[in-house]
């Protein structure tokens, strides 16, 4: 056992607050990793609000990097000292893994979700009463000075890339690029339109320009959100409380876009993302609803070859998808650094804060 810090998510109405527990070593197929930094995702703050229901308390985090400090015995492909960054979970037999689909796996709940280990053990334990804490959250509970990993959830990444800047590619990024450049697959020349220009809007956007879209329109009722769509490829930003958003899109791509989508998890503006593609259309749902949400579809324009489908994690195998975004974002291409805001573990509830009302779009913590 080892003695950590970590930020633990107990209830809706108490900060994260930051405490010390026992971390096991790693088990025959784990990794104790070293937590570098973590991006803070909407996900995990949704957790924390209750608006996604998931079991309190528990260490959160899943956009974390870091250094390899120990491997489990069964573990071949890892080193001490190699550079992870930390993607989620899977059970790499079922017919999603051996599809290359690890965030479809049958066991993606069981694994990402409860924050236990398959078995109902976690690695992470209360000093003082020995008793288990939910430490396995994505794979990983990032909001942590250390992690037991499962090595199936870790991607080694080059040395000489910025670490502490790297984790969002497990998740944010991974997201918005991957659900345009593996689910949607726009051909060269498509009109794209990304509702929503957080770090998966944004990455979206990138993504888009990456495929060689004509128009990529971003919208967005935050100024300085749509400033940051247009810096990093979007050919027009819409300000949705000014403007009549489909209007202006079946207008500016004469017809209607070929692709939408949709980061903001909200009814009415799926709606829009629907309504504002041409024929045909795919639409991409990505942000997370609150739970039960219902939504009335027009089937008459549904059946002019639109659609719209479910995205997790951008249908992407991390373990090659990661290195191709770190890749990218070598060569500039990939320029998320720019919405990057930097603190301190402990300054996690003002992190949170200062994301909530729109002052950064990807904090990231740093580790003591
Ligand atoms: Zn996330
Ligand atoms: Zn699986």
């Amino acid at each position: 056992m080892r003695t950590i810090t970590a930020a633990v998510a107990t209830t809706p109405e108490r900060p994260f607050s930051i405490e010390q527990f026992d971390l096991e070593p790693p088990r025959p197929d784990e990794l104790l990793v070293r937590i570098v930094a973590s991006g803070i995702c909407h996900t995990d703050i949704s957790v924390k609000n209750q608006s996604v229901k998931l079991p309190l308390p528990m260490v959160l985090g899943h956009e974390g990097s870091g250094v390899v400090e120990a491997v489990g015995s069964a573990v071949k492909h890892f080193q001490v000292g190699d550079h992870v960054v930390m993607a989620g979970d899977s059970c790499g037999h079922c017919n999603k893994c051996q599809q290359s689909l690890p965030f479809y796996c049958d066991e993606f709940v069981t694994r990402n979700l409860t924050g236990w280990r398959t078995d109902g053990s976690s690695p992470l334990h209360q000093c003082h009463d020995h008793q288990p804490l939910r430490g396995r959250f994505v794979g990983q509970s990032s909001f942590a000075t250390h992690s037991i990993v499962p090595a199936r959830a870790a991607i080694r990444i080059p040395k000489d890339l910025p670490l502490e800047l790297m984790g969002p590619l497990g998740c944010g990024l991974t997201t918005g690029a991957g659900t345009v450049l593996n689910a949607l697959r726009p051909t060269p020349g498509g009109h794209v339109a990304v509702f929503g220009c957080g770090t998966v809007g944004l990455a979206a956007v990138m993504g888009a320009r990456l495929a060689g879209a004509q128009s990529i329109i971003a919208i967005d009722p935050v100024a300085s959100r749509r400033d940051m769509a247009l810096s990093v490829g979007a050919t027009l930003a819409i300000d949705p409380m000014q403007d009549d958003v489909v209007d202006r899109i079946l207008h500016a791509t004469a017809g209607g876009a070929d692709f939408s989508v949709e980061c903001s998890g909200v009814a009415e503006v799926t709606l829009q993302a629907i309504a504002c593609l041409g024929r045909p259309g795919m639409c991409a749902q990505v942000g997370a609803p609150p739970g039960g949400t219902k939504l009335p579809i027009d089937m008459d324009h549904l059946g002019f070859g639109r659609g719209i489908k479910g995205v997790v994690m951008g249908d992407a195998n991390p373990q090659t998808f990661v290195p191709y975004l770190a890749a990218l974002w070598r060569g500039g291409r990939l320029p998320f650094e720019r919405f990057v805001k930097y603190y301190e573990l402990n300054q996690i509830n003002e992190a949170v804060a200062d994301s909530g009302r729109g002052e950064v779009i990807k904090p990231i913590l740093r580790m003591p």
